[in-house]
């Protein structure tokens, strides 16, 4: 099983270069490919991360002249990545995957210099600029940096789930859902990432039970509605995971009522956890503040205490959440960059037809 998706072909070797500034071998308006500069480790800006906030500040950053370098992470594409149908973005009225609109904006921000690296940052040094980052054995360097690195799902953090991931547990329905064809399985947790993951592995198994601890969920109505209305899924209210049962792969789990504390087995053949998500803010601690749940805190719009470094998307955001806020944020982010390394003589001012 795995948790994470690929998929971006050949755009990791290529990058698809449609400026009209660009010396075109092509005829205007058709896009001309050129061999990406691998090679290249520094920039004016570099992205971290490579969700919906950071694609989107690559877009407006190379659009802005900035050509940009994006560290997107070993698992690229952030939570929609591991998301199936998305029904809010604007523009997709039948809805769209989430993998195929990551791979849309990936395209979007290479079609204008962007550079897309999937590598993990492990360190940074924003100490002085041109600010330092680490990635994969190799230093990279930038006048300004936008941290888009998102958040990640959290786990129960109990010795038989961390045991048996992979051999049953998940926190992924939409690329282990496969394989509970006809199985009954389990979904954690009472928001809308629960919902949508029940709702989601009932297109594969022949049960869905969700256990939430307490008795009304968290998630949106109309998401709550569905689920409830679905015959494939029940609800255990007032329920806890207290262990995932099974040797070499899951065969149920253990429950504690919330309200009596009495314990039960729930047999299963398959265990989804979807409790929320904790922002990657691990390499960038000693240099931001965080507020008291662990999100960046910025200063005023996107700026950090860092002059230089600017914040967008989940990592920053415990409220919204949505791709189309993080993609928001990702392009006030990108401005206010833009605007700065102007303001500092960093970077020539773009023109207003960048924007
Ligand atoms: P969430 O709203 O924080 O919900 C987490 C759920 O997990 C809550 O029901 C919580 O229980 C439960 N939980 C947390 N820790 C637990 C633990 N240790 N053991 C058992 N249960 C635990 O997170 P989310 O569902 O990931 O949603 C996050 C945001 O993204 C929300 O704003 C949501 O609306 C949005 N979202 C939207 C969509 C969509 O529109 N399609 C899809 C997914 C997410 P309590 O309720 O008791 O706290």
């Amino acid at each position: 099983m795995t948790q994470g998706m690929g998929g971006f072909g050949s755009l990791k070797s290529l990058q698809i270069i449609g400026d009209a500034e660009q010396p075109l071998a092509a005829p205007v308006g058709q896009p001309v490919a050129v061999a990406p500069d691998e090679g290249r480790t520094e920039a004016k800006v570099i992205i971290v991360g490579s969700g919906p906030a950071g694609l989107t500040a690559a877009i407006y950053a190379a659009r802005a002249n900035l050509a940009p370098i994006v560290l997107g992470g070993y698992e690229a594409g952030g939570q929609l990545m591991i998301t199936s149908e998305v029904e809010n973005f604007p523009g997709f009225p039948e809805g769209i995957q989430g993998p195929e609109l990551m791979d849309r904006m990936r395209a979007q921000a290479a079609r204008f210099g962007a550079l897309l690296v999937d590598v993990d940052v492990e360190r940074v040094d924003f100490s002085a600029r041109p600010f330092r980052l680490w990635a994969a054995g190799v230093e990279y360097t930038a006048q300004s940096v936008i941290v888009a690195s998102g958040a990640s799902a959290i786990w129960l953090d109990i010795e038989s789930e961390t045991r048996l991931r992979g051999r049953g547990v998940s926190a992924c329905a939409t690329c282990d859902g496969f394989f509970f064809r006809d199985r009954k399985v389990i979904v954690v947790g009472g928001g809308d990432s629960a919902l949508e993951e029940a709702l989601f592995l009932t297109n594969f198994a022949s049960e869905v039970v969700m256990v939430h601890r307490r008795d009304q969920f968290r998630g949106s109505r109309i998401m709550q509605g569905r689920a409830l209305a679905h015959p494939k899924i029940r609800v255990a209210w007032n329920s806890q995971v207290v262990e995932v049962l099974g040797d070499q792969k899951v065969t149920g789990v253990r429950l504690r009522d919330t309200v009596t504390g009495d314990e039960r087995d729930e047999p299963a053949d398959g265990v989804f956890v979807a409790i929320g998500h904790r922002p990657n803010t691990g390499v960038f601690r000693d240099w931001l503040e965080v507020d008291p749940k662990g999100y960046l805190t910025v200063h005023g719009e996107t700026a950090t205490r860092v002059d230089g470094v600017f914040v967008a998307g989940d990592v920053r955001d415990h409220r919204y959440r949505q791709a189309v806020t993080a993609a928001g944020d990702g392009c006030r982010a990108a401005i206010d960059a833009e605007r700065w390394l102007a303001e500092h003589e960093l970077a020539e001012r773009a023109t207003a037809s960048a924007w």
